[in-house]
């Protein structure tokens, strides 16, 4: 049996036909840069996120970049945010010649822990002057949401009101999972959405969308995808090409309707996961299972899970034709680009354990119960 971590052909099969025809219309009206389907699908974004705005843009690393760029962050700026992330939030960061200031994580849900940023505030523990970013203004916090479950969000924006700090929400795992009834993306100042492929929510290339409850900067987000300009030709800034293509929008249109029943099938697969793991005595001897995490509604975007030997059984489960994956291997303040900020191993403890344990399982709707039988029976038998 062969188990992918993600099949995206098989979801493509179940909604082809309304595909085809949200794509026909396109390449009847040619209108490829924010054609009509652009404008609706951002209300649609807006009314799923409960929003004021959406805007779309044509990536999740350009989601963020975009935010970063409407408040403002540049040189001798500083903006906090978890290492245990894609690497995408973090460079947004550093391409706008700001720092990156990275907090821990809590190891029990993985997101970042608002403890880790009063600290990172207040230059206690390994923030003292060693690392770069506290001599500079922190400026921003990015949270994000990884997996698919919002990080711990009321503590976050106490700080963030207290410090008089920018919160943009990393949400690009994370459509539609809510935080005490609210749903991410419409928590903080801005929230950024990724529609690549991999994402609940995927396009068939790249895309992505910001939400903001601010007219404001609705209004600069826009203006800044479009090279700043305003009107057409005139710049009163300088912004950067970075809208979602028609066709892209297209797609992200009719797969919308679906993506709450995806993501409930995807939460009813990982409940049976924790089932028949802990019934198989895994989780006690081998595993740590996922997530005692906030309370709120997880999209589990991905399904992961502390593994004893985590590289052993990697190589077991792919001999078995089970597809698996590390989300992430290397904590972003230990990547070689960012040296300069001057942190070691030992600094972030809690990333860097994730690091080595972590494993992600096939998660995905369409996965059958052989599928996901096949899945414990094979780690089962790894342990054994
Ligand atoms: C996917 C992802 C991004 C970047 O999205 P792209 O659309 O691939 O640019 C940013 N942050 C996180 C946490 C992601 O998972």
């Amino acid at each position: 049996m062969k188990v992918p971590l993600l099949d995206l052909n098989a979801q493509y099969q179940t909604i082809k036909p309304e595909i085809e025809t949200a794509i026909s219309n396109v390449l009847a009206h040619q209108r490829f840069i924010m054609g009509p389907e652009v404008a609706e699908l951002e209300k649609k974004i807006a009314a799923y996120c409960n929003v004021k705005h959406a805007i779309a843009c044509a990536s999740g690393s350009d989601a963020l970049l975009l935010s970063l760029m409407a408040c403002g962050v540049g040189h001798g700026d500083a903006v906090i945010t978890t290492p245990y992330t894609f690497f995408a939030t973090a460079g947004a960061i550093a391409r706008l010649g700001a720092t990156a200031i990275f907090a821990d994580i809590d190891p029990k849900t993985y997101n970042i822990d608002p403890n880790q940023i009063e600290d990172a505030l207040i230059g206690k523990g390994i923030y003292g002057s060693r690392v770069p970013g506290s001599g500079s203004r922190i400026k921003a916090v990015i949270p994000v949401h990884l997996y698919g479950q919002s990080a711990d969000m009321e503590p976050i924006m106490e700080i963030a009101k207290r410090r008089n700090l920018i919160v943009i929400e990393d949400a690009a795992q994370a459509i539609g999972a809510e935080y005490k009834g609210k749903r991410v993306g419409s928590i903080g100042h801005f929230g950024c959405f990724s529609f690549f492929p991999s994402k609940n929510l995927g396009c068939f290339g790249d895309g992505g969308i910001i939400t903001t409850n601010s007219d404001e900067y609705a209004d600069k987000l826009s203006i800044l995808r479009v090279h700043g300009s305003k009107p057409k030709y005139y710049h009163k800034i300088v912004g950067l090409n970075s809208r979602l293509d028609t066709i892209q929008a297209a797609v992200v249109g009719v797969k919308l309707k679906y993506l709450d029943k995806w993501s409930l099938t995807r939460k009813a697969n990982a409940d049976w996961y924790n089932d028949a793991l802990t019934g198989a005595g895994l989780t006690d001897r081998y595993l740590i299972t996922p997530y005692e995490g906030c309370s709120g509604r997880h999209i589990y975007n991905q399904y992961v899970i502390r593994a004893k030997d985590r590289d052993g059984l990697m190589i077991h489960l792919k001999k078995k034709g089970i597809g698996t994956e590390v989300y992430y291997p290397v904590p972003l303040h230990l990547q070689e680009c960012f040296a300069n900020l001057g942190y070691k191993v030992g600094d972030l403890p809690h990333s860097e354990a994730a690091a080595k344990e972590t494993i992600a399982l096939p998660i995905y709707p369409e996965l059958t119960d052989e599928q996901k039988q096949y899945v414990v029976d094979t780690i089962k038998e790894f342990y054994q």
